[in-house]
């Protein structure tokens, strides 16, 4: 899949953008404040397989928990700032490795460049993040008037942005434009891709609970990614971050983009199933999620509910006991109750014998 073309900035240790790894982010949800379980949530977030970790800094304390956290975060860190520049430069001080924050709510030009100076000093990233929801007021009148559409507004207005940064000598600049609408955001970050080189962060904000915000997410990151645009991803859900993570993960798997360990393929089930197929595949992929050592395996798993379809690799049910397969050849019997136990055994022996199967 051919990428589309910006240019690279660093993040601490990571590169977005420049045909680097699409990174996978995230945002903390507890109380910037409260230093133990900041830090704990991020390292629950870097273990599911976060790139990087997003902390809101809404005060002055906030800003002073940061040097504590950025001295012990296993991945670099972002500081998110509204409305008060000074907020910024304390992030700064305090090694955040990108800030992401609104050119137009931090105020007079003063103020932005301040923050764009004292960023390009210490060769730290700026992402200018454009929501629908606070677009300026001039755009949004043209929207309503029918001049513009949202995306093409939301377009112009991290453009503009972007050129107040340059203005005030910040060169690594990332861009966003998120809407809750998933056309709309779609059509902003195509724009952009054809207007300008800036690396993307790409996501649908506000996208809802588990089921419907993953169902945006997928549409909206997914039509991305696959014609070539984004660089970096959030996945934003009303719901436990990790979930984020590993949504805009399995986003990347599948459009073979990144791996994220086996690729655990299910039937739906039918009236020929002889195992309760979704306990199985349920808990199989919620195992082999928390493992980071198979997380790194390149295969395809198999739970089916009958051996109508026989599996490569994987588990089929069967009226007395199950088949395990391996290769497309049965390997031997396992009842129902341990077929996730033995399909993990399998997986282990396959990772330590750095054996890649693919089915
Ligand atoms: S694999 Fe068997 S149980 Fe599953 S959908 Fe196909 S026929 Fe039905």
């Amino acid at each position: 899949m051919s990428r589309h073309g910006t240019q690279a900035v660093r993040v601490g240790a990571q590169l977005i953008g420049g045909g680097a790894q699409i990174s996978v982010q995230s945002m903390t949800t507890t109380d910037t404040c409260d230093v133990r379980a900041t830090v704990a949530q991020i390292a629950a977030l870097a273990d599911a397989g976060c790139d990087l970790v997003r902390l809101a800094v809404p005060d002055a304390q906030a800003a002073a928990a940061l040097p504590e956290i950025v001295r012990v975060a296993p991945v670099p860190l972002v500081a998110d700032i509204h409305f008060d520049y000074r907020l910024a430069l304390a992030a700064l001080d305090a090694g955040i490795a990108k800030l992401r924050i609104n050119p137009g709510n931090i105020g007079a030009a003063d103020r932005v460049r301040a923050v764009a100076q004292a960023a390009q000093a210490r060769g730290v990233p700026i992402r200018v993040g454009v929501n629908a929801g606070s677009l300026q007021r001039e755009l949004l009148a043209r929207v309503e008037a029918g001049e513009l559409s949202m995306g093409a507004a939301m377009a112009e207005s991290a453009l503009a942005q972007a050129r107040l940064l340059e203005d005030a000598g910040c060169t690594a600049i990332v861009l966003s434009v998120k809407a809750a609408h998933v056309p709309a955001t779609i059509e902003a970050y195509t724009l952009l891709a054809e207007r300008c080189a800036y690396p993307l962060h790409i996501g649908v904000t506000e996208a809802g609970t588990r089921q419907g915000g993953v169902i945006k997410s997928a549409i909206g990151i997914g039509a991305l990614l696959a014609r070539g645009i984004g660089d970096t991803l959030r996945v934003s859900l009303t719901a436990d971050p990790l979930e984020e993570v590993r949504v805009g993960r399995r986003i990347l798997q599948a459009l073979e983009l990144r791996p994220y360990g086996p690729d655990i393929i299910s039937c739906p089930t039918c009236g020929r199933a002889q195992v309760d197929v979704i306990a199985i595949a349920e808990e199989l992929e919620r195992r082999v999620a928390e493992d980071p050592a198979l997380r790194q395996m390149v295969c395809t798993v198999a739970v089916m509910g009958c051996v109508v379809n026989g599996p490569g690799e994987g588990f089929a049910g069967g009226a007395d006991a199950g088949m395990l397969f391996c290769k497309g050849e049965p390997i031997g019997n396992v009842a129902a109750g341990d077929a996730v136990a033995r399909l993990l055994d399998e997986l282990r022996r396959m990772h330590d014998g750095h054996v890649t199967a693919v089915s």
